[in-house]
C-alpha cells in the first residue's frame, strides 16, 4: 500500500500547505469525522477537481455532541479510513487528538444567528452546530487551505458554514457536494452501520417520501397538506419524527408555496437508536 502523510499537530499541517503553498499548488480540505464512505470519498474526488493537494480532517468532534449522544461510540476505523484515502489518492490525513484541537482551558465558542436558527436540527440539538461551527473555523485557519468541501448530506450544516465563513472573513470557499446515495436511495452515512438488518430496509423511506413530496409540490399541491401527510407517512412506518419541513433553500425559513423561492425538503427521524437526516430540492 502507497503511503499518505499523517499529521498529528497543526504545526506538522501548516508546514506541509505552507511547501505546497510556496510551490504553486492549490490546497483542499475536507473535514469529516471518520467512518468513510463513498461519500467523503466523493468529497475527496470533488476537492482534487480544484487543487492539486488534498487534506482529509479526521475528527471526531466531542464539542458537537451532547451529553446524551453518540461521542463514546461513535464509530472509529482510522486504518481502514486511510486505506481509503491512499486508494483516492488524497496527500495528507489531520488527525489530532482532542488536547491539539481543545488545550486545557479553551474557552471559546463561535456564536451563529441566521441558518444555525431555524427551527431544525437546532431545536433538537440545540449546541450541536455552535461545535460544528468552532471546529470548522479551527480547521480552516489551522489548515490555511483555500478551499473545503462539504457534502449537502447535512444542508443545514453546509449553509451555517458558508455563512460563517463568509461573515468571519476566513478567506476559505466552500464548495458544496450533492449527497452520495446507496442504490436503494438511503443516504451514505456513517451512522448507518448502526442500523439493524430491519431497520435497513426501512431507512430509504425516507428519501421516497421526499421524493413524492417534491413531486406533489412541483405539481402545486397544497403544500402544507402535502407536508402533512408525509410526516404521517413517516409515522406510520415505525419512525420517530424530529421533523420534516418545506423550506427556502438559501435562508431556510419557511415557506408556504412555490411562490416563496426554492425550496428544500429537509427530515429527521429516529429509527430504533439511530438519527437519520436526508434533503433534497423541490
Ligand atoms: P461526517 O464525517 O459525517 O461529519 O461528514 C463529513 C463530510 O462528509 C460533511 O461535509 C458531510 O456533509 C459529508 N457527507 C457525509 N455523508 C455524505 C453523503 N452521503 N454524500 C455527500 N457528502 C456526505
Amino acid at each position: 500500500m502507497s503511503q499518505i502523510a499523517i499529521f498529528e499537530t497543526v504545526a506538522a499541517m501548516r508546514a506541509a500547505v505552507a511547501g505546497w503553498h510556496a510551490a504553486g499548488d492549490k490546497v483542499g480540505l475536507v473535514p469529516t469525522m471518520g467512518a468513510l464512505h463513498e461519500g467523503h470519498v466523493a468529497l475527496v474526488r470533488e476537492a482534487q477537481r480544484h487543487a492539486r493537494r488534498v487534506i482529509v480532517s479526521i475528527f471526531v468532534n466531542p464539542t458537537q455532541f451532547a451529553p446524551h449522544e453518540d461521542f463514546k461510540k461513535y464509530p472509529r476505523t482510522f486504518d481502514d479510513d486511510c486505506a481509503q484515502l491512499v486508494a483516492a489518492g488524497a496527500d495528507a490525513v489531520f488527525f489530532p487528538p482532542v488536547e491539539e484541537m481543545y488545550p486545557a482551558g479553551f474557552a471559546t465558542r463561535v456564536l451563529l444567528l441566521g441558518p444555525a436558527a431555524v427551527g431544525l436540527d437546532d431545536r433538537f440539538r440545540p449546541t450541536h452546530f455552535e461545535g460544528v461551527a468552532t471546529v470548522c473555523c479551527k480547521l480552516f485557519t489551522q489548515s490555511q487551505a483555500d478551499f473545503a468541501v462539504f457534502g449537502e448530506k447535512d444542508y443545514q450544516q453546509l449553509k451555517v458554514v458558508t455563512r460563517m465563513a463568509a461573515d468571519l472573513d476566513l478567506g476559505i470557499e466552500i464548495v458544496p457536494l450533492a449527497t452520495f446515495r446507496e442504490p436503494d436511495g438511503l443516504a451514505m452515512s456513517s451512522r448507518n452501520r448502526y442500523l439493524s438488518a430491519e431497520h435497513r430496509a426501512l431507512a430509504p423511506l425516507l428519501h421516497q417520501v421526499l421524493q413524492a413530496l417534491a413531486a406533489r409540490i412541483r405539481n402545486q399541491d397544497p403544500l402544507f397538506q402535502a407536508v402533512s401527510e408525509a410526516q404521517t407517512e413517516i409515522i406510520s412506518a415505525g419512525f420517530e419524527l424530529d421533523y420534516l419541513e418545506a423550506r427556502h433553500a438559501q435562508t431556510l425559513a419557511p415557506v408556504t408555496s412555490l411562490a416563496d423561492g426554492p425550496i428544500r425538503l429537509l427530515v429527521a427521524a429516529r429509527i430504533g437508536a439511530t438519527r437519520l437526516i436526508d434533503n433534497i430540492a423541490v
